[in-house]
């Protein structure tokens, strides 16, 4: 491996922070296109994978969707789901395969840019300057735990979904885990076949079946042109944006989730957590609505799929549809923690953006940033990696490659351009007045 890069008092064309899968990504474009640049990651690379996920973590998209530029999946199992450190070695290969120009261990603490549109890049490492910056932070950055979980009884241990491991890790007893995105449903699949006394409060979130007609569904989805679907087409493209993820696990070659069986088979289920007071939990009258909506999606996913597969005619053996395994008979609206044995709640309540450190005016009334593709208001500094940032995989491995393209190309081009007609967004006060222009 050739040494780091030096940062302090160093410019560059380009700066990208962030070394995940998406900070990998435009460095590998930007090196073919022959941009000079710097990766700056906080940590080291594969970070979020390795320290931020559970000890079952695995895939929930099959392993062929796994295609970093130049970095296709080349395992023996494509459509397998990858447990967590083969992801990390996923990435650890791409880094050894291009040597990307990468600093590991140094935070970008700041970034602002200059009157004459330069970037200043303050690290912990020094500061340095850069032409253009891709932000490539990743999505998920602060945990976010309801402020309700300040009345928790004292003696109930707490974890962030970010923070669960195993079930080892929790003290004995019963566990509640709040929410039913990707992480809450298979965090508390995880401690009920761990044998723990689990009570799951259900959110919205809806499911898809892992398999469907003899294929998995996102291969129907892939092949039906789903996740080629740009954001542009949606009539409410923030709505798109904020939507909770459908569950389903790739665990043990990739099955449905299904909360009604985990009922049917122990597990207690009640709606959105809505309040604390005490001891005493509460909880909306919406377990019924939830787990209907979840199903309905599902349903009417095969809906489509059924549709895909008439209209082309393929040959795939019919499936019986799902039938309900169990049915709440009550809904219930209060739980005493002390009562029913809870030591500890697992939050899986997602994460929030923290951009802060950016003081650019790139960002609308809630913090998200603006742009197009990536492409953000302000000259210069693109984003690269963030959910539906151009199509459903675009924070995943399935399309961030081909996000990273896009910008590459971008970049590329305006620097291209700037050789030729002496305007580069972004470019030091020195260097465009040499540029030949007319
Ligand atoms: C629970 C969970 C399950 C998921 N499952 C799947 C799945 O099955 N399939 C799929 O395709 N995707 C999945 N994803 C989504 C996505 O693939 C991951 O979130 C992925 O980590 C995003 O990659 P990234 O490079 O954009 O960001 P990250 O992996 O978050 O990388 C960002 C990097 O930036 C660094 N960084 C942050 N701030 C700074 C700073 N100020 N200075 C320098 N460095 C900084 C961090 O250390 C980090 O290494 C899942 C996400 C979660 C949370």
């Amino acid at each position: 491996m050739s040494a780091a890069p030096r940062l302090a008092g160093a410019h560059y064309t380009v700066a990208v922070i962030g070394g995940g899968q998406a900070g990998l990504s435009i460095s590998h474009g930007l090196r073919e296109r022959g941009v000079d640049h710097v990766v700056v990651e906080a940590n080291r690379v594969g970070h979020e994978w390795r320290e931020r996920r559970w000890d079952s973590f695995c895939l929930v998209t099959p392993n062929w969707q796994c295609k970093l530029p130049g970095h296709p999946y080349a395992g023996s199992d494509p459509d397998g789901f990858m447990v967590r450190d083969d992801i990390v070695r996923y990435l650890e290969d791409y880094v050894a395969a291009f040597q990307p120009p990468l600093v590991e261990g140094v935070s970008v603490t700041r970034l602002r840019r200059s009157v004459d549109g330069v970037f200043d890049v303050t690290t912990t490492a020094g500061g340095f300057t850069a032409d253009q910056v891709v932000v490539a932070t990743g999505p998920y950055h602060t945990p976010k735990i309801p402020r309700m979980a300040e009345r928790l009884p004292a003696g109930v241990e707490q974890f962030h979904s970010s923070g669960y491991r195993n079930a080892d890790q929790l003290p004995e007893g019963v566990v509640l885990v709040v929410g039913t995105g990707q992480s809450g449903c298979q965090i508390a699949e995880d401690l009920h076949l761990a044998g723990r006394q689990v009570h799951l409060a259900v959110g919205s979130a809806p499911r898809v079946a892992r398999f469907y007609r003899g294929r998995d569904c996102v291969a129907w989805l892939d092949d039906m042109g789903h996740y080629d679907k740009p954001i542009d087409v949606f009539d409410d493209a923030d709505a798109v944006r904020m939507r909770v993820n459908h569950y389903v696990t790739g665990r043990d070659g990739g099955r449905d989730i299904d909360l009604r069986a985990f009922a049917r088979d122990g597990m207690r289920l009640y709606g959105r957590l809505t309040g604390i007071s005490g001891a005493r939990m509460e909880f909306a009258d919406d377990l019924k609505v939830n787990l209907d909506h979840a199903d309905a999606v599902a349903e009417s996913i095969k809906d489509a799929i059924d549709g895909h597969i008439a209209a082309q005619g393929i040959d795939a053996p019919a499936e019986a549809r799902y039938v309900p395994v169990w049915e709440p008979s009550e809904q219930p609206r209060a739980l005493d923690v002390t009562e029913a044995g809870i030591t500890s709640v697992v939050w899986s309540t997602g994460f929030s953006r923290d951009h802060r450190w950016i003081e650019i005016p790139a960002f609308d009334g809630r913090g998200y940033p603006m742009h197009w593709r990536g492409i953000s208001n302000v000259p210069g500094l693109y984003f690269l990696g963030l959910p539906w940032q151009h199509s459903w995989g675009s924070g995943r491995f399935e399309a961030v490659g081909r996000d990273a393209e896009f910008l590459a190309d971008h970049i590329d081009a305006g620097r291209r351009t700037a050789d030729v007609c002496g305007v580069l967004t972004g470019a030091p006060a020195d260097v465009a007045p040499a540029l030949p222009i007319g």
